[in-house]
């Protein structure tokens, strides 16, 4: 975006409004806050962003597989996940306005506010961005929509729209595992819509209600199977190769960087380029408990830098979690284990479980001590605790069964389409042939996930021949891609609409093309033309728009 700033977020979002991009939703009953449409380029954007992940993730490799899970599910998966005792944010109220926001985006919403209200109560540093009112104490707001499964409006048939699409992947993992021919290490993806029901949606589109998320968990072996079995586990500290392909013996480290590296190639094939964006990799402080590491993208929107998505590594809490509050073994079974294990003697096993003890008490000592920010010392309980836990992994293990652990990459559709709007979109100052100031509005959307892909112009519409090879081609390169057809105005004022909508060629079929079948391609960046036939075009069409 050409100025970082928030008028330029307003420009867009009139643009994206006028162009058929982003609606409110419901608009012509006053919108809801938080719940957009997209229109006829919008929701072409979005099936592009969509197959392109899906090509990238799914299709694009071997070791990853597919999934379409429902949006309510059962309720105890929102117990196991943790999301119905702790997924809340914390939400106060003006006592005057009665404005309901949340806690920790106060500041963001009076840095927001042209006219900055002072505190009605002097000396109070907490007080209501709108109006300076005083607050309420923050309370606990979980974020999960509610809704009743059957005719019977009973706290017992309570069910929630999904907060995420992760869990579903978890929930169906021993399923996908058993009929998609896949072993550890391997991938389940799954796109879909995500509701939450945000207390504070802001930035446009960036933290909506209902939204689509586009995440993969991508299980591993733990590091002690893998020690197990090569002897050793490679770690960042090897300088392994994570551009060539995936090897065996990579401990979770290396997965995890993998993961993170695979996700900035993607988001540079759809159009964001590497300089754009930061990896932020959260403190261990900042660490949900069971995660080993988490990598944030983050972007420079015109609201400030931003998580675009994420890269967790989550060790195996979720699927030791539905294991615990379904009684289903989440386990699997891995041969060439087993059979490794087999080879150790009494005393290589005693010294293997000794080590896994003691590097597991060391582990949460050293994740609590990052929490506190101060030494945790564990009393003799809960080393006791972690030991038996640890003897007990061990045991399974050296019969060939674990729980795997994951590494999730997880984003947002809508925050990703955002990204490359932003990205996209530039006033460009000219001057006409008459010596007149002229603004070109343009998106230099990738032609991956451009709307349009090509926009098909007769230069004399009273030209019979001209129309004719004119409609023989757009009929042809329809069944191909997403073209547009445009006959009305002078040629450059279709090039403008077709810049606004992000199209990367437009063909103009003139008098030449009826005597020798060449038109001219007019591309959008440079406003180049170029005279192509139709073969040249395709040929020219599908390498730009290949993965
Ligand atoms: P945030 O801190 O911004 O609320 P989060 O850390 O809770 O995000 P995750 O739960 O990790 O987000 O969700 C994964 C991805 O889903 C995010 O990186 C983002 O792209 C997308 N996402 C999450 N919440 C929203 C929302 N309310 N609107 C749009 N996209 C969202």
């Amino acid at each position: 975006m050409a100025e970082e700033n928030k008028s330029s977020l307003d420009a867009l979002s009139a643009l994206c409004k006028r162009r058929g991009f982003i609606y409110h939703s419901s608009e012509i009953y006053g919108g809801m806050p938080g719940f957009w449409d997209y229109g006829p380029l919008g929701c072409e954007l979005k099936q592009n962003v969509k197959q392109a992940w899906w090509q990238f993730t799914v299709r694009g490799r071997e070791d990853v597989a597919g999934l379409d899970a429902t949006i309510i599910m059962h309720p105890k998966i929102w117990k196991a996940s943790g999301h119905l005792d702790t997924f809340a944010d914390p939400m106060t109220m003006c006592k005057d306005c009665k404005k309901l926001m949340r806690a920790d985006q106060i500041k963001d919403i009076y840095a927001d506010q042209k006219k900055k209200p002072q505190p009605k109560v002097a000396g109070s540093d907490f007080f209501c961005p709108y109006c300076g009112g005083e607050l309420t104490e923050p309370k606990p707001f979980n974020l999960m929509f509610k809704t009743v499964v059957g005719p019977i409006d009973d706290p017992s048939n309570v069910a929630y729209l999904r907060p995420e699409t992760a869990q579903a992947i978890f929930a169906q993992f021993l399923n996908v595992l058993s009929t998609s021919r896949q072993a550890v290490p391997f991938g389940i993806a799954q796109m879909g819509k995500s509701f939450r029901n945000e207390v504070t949606p802001r930035n446009y589109t960036f933290r909506s209600r209902e939204f689509e998320q586009m995440e993969l968990e991508f299980f591993i072996r733990p590091d002690e199977a893998i020690e197990l079995q090569y002897g050793h586990v490679v770690t960042l500290a090897d300088n392994p190769d994570i551009d060539g392909p995936v090897q065996d013996d990579w401990g979770w480290e290396v997965w995890h960087k993998y993961w993170v590296e695979q996700r900035k190639r993607f988001l540079n094939a759809v159009g964001l380029p590497t300089e754009h964006f930061v990896e932020y990799w959260q403190k261990p402080d900042e660490l949900a408990h069971y995660a080993r590491a988490c990598v944030d993208i983050e972007y420079d929107f015109p609201f400030g830098r931003q998580e675009l998505e994420g890269i967790a590594a989550r060790s195996d809490f979720d699927l030791s979690q539905h294991q615990k509050h379904s009684g289903v073994s989440q386990m699997v079974f891995d041969d060439p284990l087993k059979q490794a294990a087999k080879k150790l003697d009494d005393a290589a096993r005693s010294a293997f479980i000794e080590k896994t003890k003691s590097e597991w008490v060391d582990r949460r000592q050293k994740a609590l001590s990052a929490k506190a920010g101060r030494e945790i010392v564990l009393s003799a309980e809960e080393v006791e605790e972690i030991k038996s836990a640890a003897q007990k992994f061990c045991l399974n293990l050296f019969d060939g069964k674990y729980i795997p652990h994951v590494i999730e990459p997880s984003a947002g559709v809508d925050r990703l389409m955002l990204a490359l709007l932003c990205e996209a979109y530039e006033e460009q100052r000219l001057t006409d042939e008459k010596g007149k100031d002229d603004i070109r509005t343009v998106l230099h959307l990738s032609p991956k996930v451009a709307p349009v892909k090509a926009a098909v112009f007769p230069l004399i519409k009273k030209d019979e021949a001209q129309m004719k090879f004119a409609r023989d081609l757009f009929e042809k390169l329809r069944r191909k891609f997403n073209v547009q057809w445009d006959v009305s105005g002078a040629i450059g004022r279709r090039y403008r609409r077709q810049d606004e909508a992000g199209t990367p060629w437009c063909i103009t079929v003139d008098e030449q093309t009826t005597k020798d079948g060449t038109f001219t391609v007019r591309e959008r960046d440079s406003m180049e033309q170029k005279r192509m036939t139709t073969a040249e075009f395709l040929a020219m069409a599908y390498e730009a728009l290949e993965f």
